[in-house]
């Protein structure tokens, strides 16, 4: 969501005539666009700021996004380069903000303004190539204890179907083929403007009678918002890729009770055997959070269980990153790190192997991939996605972009896949 919104802030000021440069060596102005998922991420920032500030001090700089909304004013003091604090919901303004510079040093928006923002924003784009995303939600309710969002995000907002439609229109006249929905919920999705209230299937559904969109997808999802519908639409729509990114965080119901996650780990099986009898190809990514405080041997081996039997084939993974703020930062956390650490170290190991596993069982065969651009490190090579999202390199000299194609499989490694056509 950070780089589609970096997107859409680079397109404003462009429609206000900055340009872009390829290094904030040459800037005048540069934008910080921040996360505050984790520690080490909220951080980076003001090491960012002192490393383009080394040369020249009269840079303005900018911070916006969800380490500006969770640290507000406080940034000011941390770090007195700092010209503007903006939140995630506000960026609209930033040229307006720019611009009264000249009348005060420093400025501050952290209002949850989201209606304003995507009417303004629906007017910007930038093409952003083959597979391009559209936000369609923003915000949580969920209020997990360990993470920041429904602090820094506000609460689940959805566009109109109709807004969306027009965004992806503008979208695939510029190229795009695929579209991935966004949302910190996508789930959630409720578009409340018409007499009855449309969902996330209604949404694909509508999507899929534009015929230049190929594929379709959405990210991220929440386990309790899988309802039936939604299910029901992996089986019949042709456009909705069998990719399914549905984040768990833990094997153990002991733990997802502590983290508010409101769903407990059979509850999280029985949706993917739902989706299973569904749409019988389909594969499951996850995410995992290891050390979350109080995880006990038994916990961790509950996690490690869930993988075994569900076979994500992508993930991502992460030690508990303690936030301010959130109900877990306040609870005990005696697990030693070197502890945390091995812990990670073993279900990396295991996630790796079955995806590896499931990317050798592509080899020798054919698979459609999406033709997405030219591989920026190889000119010999295509890059392009299965409908699995598995990044494919394609040696071939006339491809084009957009195209589907039948490509042979030769080799793979547990990222990526390699073939021709
Ligand atoms: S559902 Fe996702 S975004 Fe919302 S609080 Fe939980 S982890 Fe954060």
């Amino acid at each position: 969501m950070n780089f589609y919104d970096s997107q859409k802030i680079t397109t404003i000021l462009e429609s206000k005539g900055y340009q872009l440069q390829d290094s904030p060596d040459k800037a005048d102005l540069v934008v910080f666009n921040t996360c505050n998922i984790r520690d080490k991420a909220a951080h980076k920032v003001y090491s960012d700021i002192g490393r383009v500030n080394k040369f020249d001090n009269k840079k303005t700089i900018a911070v916006v996004g969800c380490v500006a909304q969770a640290e507000n004013s406080e940034m000011f003091k941390k770090n007195h380069a700092i010209d503007i604090v903006l939140g995630p919901q506000s960026y609209h303004l930033l040229p307006q903000m720019i611009k009264d510079l000249e009348k005060k040093s420093k400025l501050i928006n952290t209002e949850f303004i989201v209606n304003e923002k995507f009417d303004y924003l629906s007017e910007q784009h930038r093409p952003q190539g083959i597979s391009s995303f559209i936000t369609i939600q923003e915000g949580c309710d969920k209020f997990c204890s360990f993470c920041v969002v429904p602090y820094t995000r506000g609460p689940e907002y959805s566009r109109s179907i109709e807004a969306i439609s027009k965004e992806a229109d503008l979208l695939t006249s510029k190229g795009a083929r695929e579209i991935v929905l966004l949302g910190q919920n996508v789930n959630a999705y409720q578009d409340l403007s018409l007499n009855k209230v449309k969902r996330l299937n209604h949404l694909i559904e509508n999507l899929s009678k534009n015929e230049n969109i190929k594929r379709i997808r959405y990210t991220t999802s929440h386990p309790i918002n899988m309802n039936k519908e939604l299910i029901d639409c992996h089986a019949d729509s042709s456009k909705l890729m069998p990719f399914l990114h549905l984040p768990v965080q833990s094997g153990s119901s002991t733990i997802l009770r502590k983290m508010n996650r409101k769903y407990d780990s059979n509850f999280y099986k029985e949706i993917i055997y739902k989706l299973k009898k569904a749409k019988p190809s389909i594969q499951i990514s996850s995410d995992f959070i290891v050390g979350y405080p109080g995880e006990t041997d038994k916990d961790f081996q509950d996690t490690l269980d869930l993988v075994d039997e569900m076979k994500f084939t992508q993930s991502y993974s992460f030690i508990y990153s303690s936030r301010p703020g959130t109900k877990a930062a306040s609870e005990s956390d005696v697990t030693p790190l070197h502890i945390k650490k091995e812990r990670l170290k073993i279900l990396q190991e295991k996630l790796r192997n079955i995806q590896l596993k499931f990317n050798k069982g592509f080899c020798n065969k054919n698979i459609e991939v999406l033709i997405e651009n030219k591989s920026a490190s190889n000119p010999e090579y295509f890059f392009g996605r299965t409908p699995y999202m598995q990044s494919v390199y394609i040696k071939s000299s006339n491809l084009k972009d957009g195209d589907i194609k039948n490509v042979s499989i030769s080799t793979c490694n547990h990222k990526s896949l390699y073939g021709s056509c």
